[in-house]
C-alpha cells in the first residue's frame, strides 16, 4: 500500500497501556497511526501499577518518561515479608540501587495517570484515538478491521492489543481456535486508603513515609501494597482463591469476606483493611502459550496481554507489552516497503516469544514459591530467602541475580 520508507498506516486496536505505548513507538516513527478503542474515554481502574526499569527505558526512549516523572513514586525496596508477622525475608533493593544497576529507576503509579499520560502524549504526536469503536473481527488476507458498527479501517498492519479476550487473535492470528484464557485458582481484590487518612492512625502510618513495596505471603494468599499518586493514596492488592468471571475488571467485593482471608496477617495488615471501604475483585488468568503471535499474511500482530496475558505476580505484563511496542516500531523502522513487514513481523515473534513466555511461566512459579503452606518446605524457602549471598541463586525471583539482569536490564529496541 504505502512505498515510502517508513511511512506505513496502521491501525492499533484496543488502548489500553500495550496498544498506546506501541502507537506512541510507530508514530515517533513517522508511521500513520489509528487506535480503535472499545472504551468511550480512559477506562482504567482506580488502583496502583508497577513501572520496572526495563520498561521506564522505552518510555524515556520514547520521550515520555519525563511527563509521568510528577505521577510517580520511587520505592527503596520490594520486601517479601512473612505474612504473619511482617519479618522481611528479602528485599530487593530498588531506589537507588535500579537506576545505578539498570540505567533506569523503578517507579509506582496509579494506572489512570499512566493512561492518561500516554494517552495524551499519544494524540500530541498525531496519533488518531477513535473512542466507542469496538472491534468485531480481523479480515487478515485485506488488513481490515471490522468494527461492530459495521465501519472498516485498513492497514498495512493490523497490530491486536485488544487483551485477554482478544478479537484480533481469534479472528485472525490463532484463528484455529477460540484461546479461552486459563483462570488461576485466585481472584485479587484491589482498593485504596487516601494518604490523610494512612497517616492519621499509627500502626500504618509508616508505609506512606518508609516508600517500599511491601508483598506479605502466605498460604495461598498474598497481599500486595505501595504508595501511589506521588505518595497522595496508598494501594493494595490481595490476592486469595476464590472465583469472579475472567474479564470482568470491576466486580464490586465483599468486605467482611475480604477481611476474614487475612485475619491471621501481620496485625499491620489486618489495621490497614481496617480502612477499606470498598473492594473491586476480579479473578486472576493468564493465557496458555499460542502456537504463533503474527498472521499468515504477516500484517496482522499480537502484542500485551492479547499474545501473552500472565498473572501479576512478577508485575511485569504492562511493561512486556510497552516492550513489544517498542520491538516493533524498531523493526518497522527497517522496513523499506510494505512487502518487507511480514519478515519484519516474523522476527518481532522470534525477539519477544520466548521473553514473555519465561516472565507468564515465573509468574505462575511466584504462585507456588509465594503460596507455600507453613511447614518444611516454606522454613527451607524462607532461609534461602534471606541467608543467600547477593550474587547466589535466590527464590525471590526480584533478587535473584540472573534473573533480575534478565528481567530488568533488558533493551527492547535492540536485545
Ligand atoms: C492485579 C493486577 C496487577 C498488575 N500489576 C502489574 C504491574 O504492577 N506491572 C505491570 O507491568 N503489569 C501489571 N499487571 C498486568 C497489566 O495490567 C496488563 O498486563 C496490561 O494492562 C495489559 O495491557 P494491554 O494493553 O495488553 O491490555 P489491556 O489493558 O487489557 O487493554 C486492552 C484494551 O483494549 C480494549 N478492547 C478490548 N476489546 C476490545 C475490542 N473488541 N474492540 C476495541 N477495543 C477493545 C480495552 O477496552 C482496553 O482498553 C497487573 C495485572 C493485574 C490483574
Amino acid at each position: 500500500m504505502v512505498s515510502v520508507k517508513n511511512k506505513f498506516k496502521i491501525i492499533v486496536c484496543g488502548g489500553g497501556l500495550g496498544g498506546l505505548g506501541c502507537a506512541i513507538g510507530l508514530a515517533l516513527n513517522g508511521h500513520h497511526v489509528i487506535v480503535l478503542e472499545a472504551a468511550s474515554e480512559i477506562n482504567e481502574v482506580g488502583a496502583g501499577i508497577q513501572i520496572p526499569p526495563n520498561c521506564v527505558k522505552v518510555l524515556n526512549e520514547y520521550g515520555v518518561a519525563e511527563k509521568l516523572k510528577k505521577y510517580v513514586t520511587k520505592p527503596a525496596n520490594i520486601n517479601l515479608r512473612r505474612y504473619s508477622t511482617g519479618e522481611i525475608l528479602n528485599a530487593t533493593k530498588l531506589d537507588p540501587h535500579m537506576t545505578e544497576t539498570y540505567g533506569f529507576p523503578y517507579w509506582l503509579i496509579h494506572r489512570a495517570d499512566y493512561q492518561r499520560v500516554l494517552w495524551d502524549y499519544a494524540l500530541s504526536i498525531g496519533v488518531a484515538i477513535k473512542t466507542c469503536s469496538r472491534i468485531d473481527s480481523v479480515d487478515d488476507a485485506t488488513h481490515t478491521v471490522k468494527l461492530v458498527d459495521g465501519t472498516t479501517y485498513t492497514g498495512d498492519l493490523i497490530v491486536g492489543a485488544d487483551g485477554i479476550r482478544s478479537k484480533v487473535r481469534d479472528s485472525a492470528v490463532v484463528d484455529e481456535e477460540v484461546v479461552l484464557p486459563t483462570p488461576s485458582s485466585n481472584c485479587a481484590y484491589r482498593a485504596t486508603v487516601p494518604a490523610e487518612e494512612m497517616l492519621a492512625d499509627p500502626v500504618i502510618a509508616h508505609l506512606m513515609t518508609d516508600i517500599n513495596s511491601n508483598c506479605w505471603i502466605g498460604y495461598r494468599r498474598h497481599v500486595m501494597a505501595y504508595p501511589i499518586r506521588n505518595g497522595k493514596m496508598y494501594n493494595i492488592v490481595m490476592s486469595h482463591p476464590g472465583q469472579a468471571a475472567v474479564g470482568k475488571w470491576a466486580e464490586p467485593g465483599d468486605i467482611e469476606e475480604m477481611k476474614n482471608h487475612y485475619k491471621n496477617f501481620d496485625p499491620v495488615v489486618v489495621q490497614l483493611l481496617t480502612h477499606v471501604k470498598t473492594v473491586l475483585k476480579w479473578v486472576l488468568a493468564d493465557l496458555p502459550t499460542l502456537p504463533r503471535w503474527v498472521s499468515k499474511s504477516g500484517q496482522t500482530v499480537l502484542i500485551g496481554d492479547a499474545a501473552h496475558a500472565m498473572l501479576p505476580y512478577l508485575a511485569q505484563g504492562a511493561a512486556q507489552a510497552i516492550e513489544d511496542g517498542a520491538c516493533i516500531s524498531s523493526l518497522l523502522s527497517q522496513c523499506e516497503t510494505e512487502k518487507d513487514i511480514p519478515d519484519a513481523m516474523r522476527k518481532y515473534e522470534k525477539r519477544r516469544k520466548l521473553r514473555c513466555e519465561k516472565i507468564q511461566r515465573g509468574a505462575r512459579d511466584n504462585g507456588y514459591i509465594w503460596h507455600m503452606p507453613d511447614g518444611e518446605e516454606q522454613e527451607q524457602r524462607d532461609s534461602d530467602m534471606k541467608l543467600q549471598p547477593a550474587d547466589k541463586k535466590n527464590p525471590n525471583q526480584w533478587s535473584d541475580p540472573l534473573f533480575q539482569k534478565w528481567m530488568f536490564g533488558w533493551d527492547a529496541f535492540r536485545d
